[in-house]
């Protein structure tokens, strides 16, 4: 099995004290290609090292529960980096309308410029989507990006077929492995295969194996279980959902084989 973990925060302080052990264990589970997406102007360099130092594919980008620390001096270095030419996709970028405390206005300001920023270096796009389906489809309408992948995704069938019909993959992971979890169970097994990427968001997003107070660290190796749990939700052979969903991954990253 070679699987891609197409959302993981290697670059995570999480990781500071065991990084290349944990990326050890990913590699003999069979998860051997990494996506860490950016979140700050600030922490650039540090998603870049994942890149240098491990291997791991980089997308770059201003990720919207930060909105706080975001200014036009992090667009203009954003871009910067982008020219370095390291980078397969814009993001994390998006638009999170559930947490209390972020201005929305300033979560859309920078949201917009950087599907500019995506469109003027041709890069497809990673966005986070949280209470804001309807809003995030609307910007990407408007802006018209490569495509990309709709991380996390929690939306209904309807919303699934637009972001598939604007180019977009939806990631499934840790919470799909819950039984509640019915919604994201139904259209993890119902949605089309071509349509589904695999990601971890480790460390977050715990699968239900690590759940618990306080819930353990997520990490890149559980994806190869969190695949046997979709395999089985689509009663499918798990070695066909890997490939299919690598092949998903490489398709709308623009990622070579
Ligand atoms: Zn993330």
């Amino acid at each position: 099995m070679n699987l891609i973990d197409s959302h993981c925060h290697l670059d995570a302080s999480e990781f500071d004290l065991d990084r290349a052990a944990m990326l050890a264990r990913s590699f003999a589970a069979g998860v051997t290609r990494w996506v860490v997406p950016g979140i700050t102007a600030a922490s650039m360099d540090k998603t870049r090292a994942m890149r240098q130092q491990y291997g791991a594919e980089i997308a770059l980008g201003l990720h919207p529960i930060y909105e706080p620390e975001h200014s036009e001096l992090s667009l203009q270095q954003l871009r910067g980096a982008l020219d370095l030419g390291e980078a397969i996709a814009v993001g994390e970028i998006g638009l999170d309308f559930y947490l209390p405390d972020l201005n929305h206005e300033r979560q859309i300001y920078f949201f917009e410029a950087q599907l500019k920023i995506a469109r003027d270096f041709d890069l497809p796009v990673i966005v986070h989507i949280r209470r804001s389906q309807d809003q995030v489809l609307k910007y990407l309408r408007k802006w018209r990006v490569k495509g990309g992948i709709a991380h996390a995704f929690n939306g209904s069938e309807q919303q699934a077929n637009a972001f598939i019909q604007l180019g977009f993959c939806l990631g499934f992971g840790g919470a799909l492995t819950y039984s509640g979890s019915q919604r994201i169970r139904r259209l993890a097994a119902t949605l089309p295969l071509s349509s589904l990427v695999l990601e971890t968001d480790a460390p977050d997003m715990v699968p239900s194996w690590l759940a618990g107070t306080p819930p353990q660290r997520n990490e890149p190796a559980e994806l190869a279980k969190i695949a046997v749990e979709l395999a089985a939700l689509r009663g499918m052979d798990v070695a066909d959902l890997a490939e299919a969903c690598t092949q998903n991954t490489q398709r709308v990253l623009l990622l070579g084989a």
